[in-house]
């Protein structure tokens, strides 16, 4: 029998592992985390999903796994308990005070429209431009223990455990993925990984029913944004910061300032939402996205040349929720070209 060992716990990891098994039952795979939900970056992302952060990752790319990932949800959507797993669909409002491109994704989205004059009036200035669609939010402290979930029916195996190199996993199984997230730096000394910091804050504002986001060109050039990202539960996500090559996880109280003020101006009843959750989590970004196959040879402690089929899926910046199930349909893809590959080579 086949055997697969994923490493990464998180919403990357855990769809390449489900997807892995959902092709083939009978493969055996093992999912190696030392971090599972609810503490991993992808428990604290707002869940919109709409790509952002993709740094230079070809657009033929960003489209196919983010349409692929819609499908995917829709259909999770449609589930009696999508409820429960708080997956649901809202318009997205989007302005910014500069006349730019429309999205490079604007035929995958639902009811995609140019905001009106008229729409634009009612905003705080400067809002020169924006535009409007419907897209799904799915919540990862939700979303990744239903995953866990199917990925135990389906026979898969959880260790909780660091892998300290990915050597130590040769001889033991035919195949790894790579899911580690930024960690990827210290794992497979991948250092064009960048830690771009965001803070956010919940608050509970039930009242809050559509998702706004305000681009201004001054304040993205410093790392700031202003969104306001309601959730299923009534909770509202509130950001935020994206700060390049920042490593530190403390919440900040001049970021704490910001988001309220930026979030109140656009919509002043949140002055008086109460605060939940302060939150600070690293976007795994590189200049690409990292999907592809590698065969790692490598010297054991015995001096032998030894090799491990590795399949990379990390880098996803901040649209892991957006990618993950077409970046997990495309991981599988190259997991059964290695395996295919090592069939034939025994035959
Ligand atoms: C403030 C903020 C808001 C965001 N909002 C959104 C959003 O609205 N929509 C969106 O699409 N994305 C959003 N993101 C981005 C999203 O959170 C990430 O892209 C996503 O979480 C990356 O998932 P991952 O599985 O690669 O990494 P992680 O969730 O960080 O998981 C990494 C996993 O690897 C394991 N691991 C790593 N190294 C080792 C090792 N050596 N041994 C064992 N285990 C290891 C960890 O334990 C963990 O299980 C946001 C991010 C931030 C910070």
């Amino acid at each position: 029998m086949a055997s697969v060992a994923v490493v990464g716990g998180g919403i990357i990891g855990l769809s390449s592992a489900v997807c892995i098994l959902e092709r083939d039952p009978r493969v055996k795979v093992t999912l190696i985390a030392d971090k599972l939900t609810p503490n991993t970056t992808s428990d604290g992302a707002a869940g919109l999903i709409m790509p952002f952060v993709l740094e230079s990752t070809p657009l033929h790319l960003q489209r196919k796994w983010f349409s692929e990932t819609m499908k995917e949800l829709e259909k999770f959507s449609r589930r009696e308990d999508a409820g429960e797993l708080t997956v649901y669909t809202t318009t997205v409002f989007f302005h910014t005070d500069e006349i730019i491109e429309e999205p490079p994704w604007k035929d995958l989205v639902d009811g995609y429209r140019l905001l009106s004059q008229n729409e634009l009036d009612k905003l705080p200035k400067p809002a020169n431009f924006g535009y409007s669609f419907t897209t799904l939010f799915i919540n990862g402290r939700y979303y990744q223990p239903w995953l866990i979930e199917r990925f135990k029916g389906l026979g898969g195996d959880i260790v909780k455990r660091t892998v300290d190199s990915l050597d130590e996993l040769a001889g033991l199984y035919d195949v790894v993925v790579n899911c580690p997230g930024l960690r990827a730096r210290e794992l497979v000394n991948d250092l064009s990984m960048d830690p771009v910091r965001g803070q956010v804050l919940r608050v509970y504002a039930p009242w809050i029913k559509h998702a706004y986001i305000r681009d201004i060109k001054d304040l993205a050039s410093q790392g700031r944004y202003c969104y306001i990202l309601p959730q299923a539960n009534g909770e509202v996500v509130l950001g935020g910061t994206g700060y390049h090559n920042n490593f530190d996880l403390r919440v900040s109280a001049d970021d704490t300032r910001h988001i309220l003020e930026a979030t109140s101006q656009l919509i002043p009843s949140l002055k008086r939402a109460r605060v939940l959750e302060a939150w600070v989590g690293l976007r795994p970004a590189r200049p690409t996205v990292r999907l592809e196959k590698e065969v790692k040879k490598f010297k054991d402690k015995l001096g032998k040349e030894r090799t491990l089929k590795v399949v990379h899926n990390y880098g996803h910046g901040g649209s892991g929720l957006t990618m993950h199930w077409g970046c997990a349909m495309d991981a599988t893809d190259l997991v059964f070209q290695f395996l295919a590959r090592g069939q034939k080579a025994k035959l």
